[in-house]
């Protein structure tokens, strides 16, 4: 079946998936979702015999439908290698009653690699598929983890440019380190004077400005996005939740058709979207737990029809959740109207002006279908770190953490018995200073590789090559601007 994708914002042009991959976001600031949902071809008692890389494969082929087994293959067998720590690409473990599917084996330790391990494969697939001449200039926004896993994609990639934005102060010690010791003569990091939601808005009316775009056009460049508003980035990031299930039913913990849980810590809700795909071709789940953090406007929506995002913006444990405009919220807004581009666009027209939209209540049963929203706050985090860490001698991340506390809300109050997994987002060892002062309440004011240590004594767990590789590279970038001369430092970076 050929998938075709749309706009959010459209419904006047289809286009192909290599197409949707390569441009990023539609010209009219829509997002591209497909026309229509395909289904999984084998059977989940099937899919359980294989391994990621065959998962990979029988999930992406079925959205991106005019690769050919060939380039798909070639895409997946050059990011799902040794760049991962572990024998299977992820690793499921079980710990207080659920399981924890933890992604962060990659190269930059956190599940952005999942995606971004691949995006540069399909990027260079779809750009010779669409006779694309011009060299591809990747404009990112970062809440600190897309950022270095964007960068550990696309650094040194022929015909490539990579630029990101991060919010100067609004990612963690260890983030920021990995980040702006970057080597490459084709990326380019960027400090701005303002929080993740002005990078991302920033970045976004550069996309969307057309005389820009003419001009970077002449100098022989066209603009693409690594952020998971790409549907290159969504897609690859279905594969572990079938993958989870799979696990799951190979190990006899479910029977084939059993429903199980996701709880899934949110920011930008590409994670949690990419599991209600698969949810749509065919994976039995039951409900998605959408965890936030003390930004919890995905959790007042949740309880209220209305999305608001005027309010403070709160700098917390969890930087990469650290959002009040989750951009891949409105692929699901869109679906819950039943594709109305019309009403789509209005909408999101409101929360440009207003800050604010209401869905109908039709719209909001179809949500609340597969959806549920909880939140856990600053307190809530860190006490679940230790809890979990004196009862068992694992060790959370901040942002798993927020998923943990949530699910540890919803098992007493939701008579729910289906298995549950925890997606589990980022290494301890990327949020050491927090995950420390959790588990051990003194004083901790040595610098950043010095806690390195001190949790890997507490724990035992290995200090990931991520971290070891940047406790003494040199700092690259030290660029800081203001947020309103982004497009300048991309035309900077250009030569413009
Ligand atoms: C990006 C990120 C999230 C949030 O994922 P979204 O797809 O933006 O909802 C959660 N945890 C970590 C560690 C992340 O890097």
């Amino acid at each position: 079946m050929e998938i075709l994708y749309k706009s959010t914002r459209d419904d006047s042009k289809r286009v192909s998936a290599s197409y949707a991959i390569a441009k990023g976001i539609a010209d009219d600031g829509g997002l591209f979702v497909p026309e229509q949902f395909p289904s999984l071809e084998k059977s989940l008692e099937e899919l359980s015999g294989m391994d990621y890389k065959g998962i990979a494969y029988e999930v992406m082929k079925l959205f991106f439908s005019d690769f050919s087994e060939e380039e798909l293959k070639y895409c997946i067998d050059n990011a799902y290698d040794s760049k991962f720590d572990t024998e299977d690409t992820v690793v499921m473990s079980y710990v207080d009653k659920a399981y924890y599917l933890e992604l962060f084996h990659g190269s930059t330790i956190a599940f952005k690699d999942m995606a971004l391990s691949i995006l540069p494969y399909l990027m260079k697939v779809s750009a010779k598929k669409n006779n694309i001449k011009e060299d591809i200039v990747i404009l990112t926004a970062t809440s600190g983890d897309t950022g270095k896993a964007a960068l550990a994609g696309f650094a040194g990639v022929e015909g490539v440019k990579i630029i990101v934005f991060y919010p100067k102060g609004g990612v963690s010690a260890i983030q920021e380190k990995q980040m702006v010791t970057q080597v490459g003569d084709n990326v380019k990091v960027v400090g701005i004077k303002g929080n993740f939601d002005d990078a991302q808005t920033g970045v976004k009316n550069i996309f969307t400005d057309k005389e820009f775009n003419e001009k970077i056009n002449k100098a022989g460049y066209r603009f693409s996005s690594a952020n998971s508003i790409n549907i290159g980035r969504l897609i690859p990031q279905v594969v572990y939740y079938v993958y989870a299930y799979a696990n799951l039913l190979k190990n006899g913990k479910i029977e084939e058709g059993d429903l199980i849980n996701f709880v899934v810590p949110t920011g930008n809700f590409g994670n949690i979207l990419a599991g209600y795909f698969a949810k749509c071709i065919g994976l039995p789940v039951n409900k998605l737990i959408c965890a936030s953090n003390e930004n919890k406007v995905l959790y007042d929506f949740f309880n209220s029809s209305v999305y608001d995002r005027n309010r403070d913006f709160i700098l917390t444990t969890s930087p990469s959740m650290d959002i009040l405009i989750s951009s891949n919220f409105e692929r699901l807004v869109y679906l819950s109207c039943g594709g109305n581009s019309e009403l789509n666009k209005k909408l999101m027209n409101d929360l440009k002006e207003k800050g604010s939209y209401e869905v109908t209540a039709e719209m909001k049963q179809f949500i609340d279908e597969s959806f549920i929203g909880g939140f856990a706050s600053e307190k809530q985090v860190s006490d679940r770190i230790k809890n979990v860490f004196d009862k068992t001698g694992y060790v959370l991340d901040t942002h798993t953490a927020v998923a943990s506390a949530v699910y540890e809300e919803y098992r007493k109050t939701v008579d729910d018995d289906n298995e549950t997994v925890i997606v589990s987002t980022a290494s301890p060892y990327k949020f050491t200073r927090a995950v420390l002062s959790a588990i051990d309440s003194t004083e901790h004011d040595e610098e950043d590789f010095v806690l390195v240590d001190r949790l890997n004594e507490i724990s035992g767990i290995e200090i990931p090559k991520a971290v070891k590789d940047i406790r003494n590279a040199e700092i690259l970038h030290k660029n800081v601007c203001e947020k309103a001369d982004m497009k300048k430092e991309v035309a900077d970076f250009l030569s413009l």
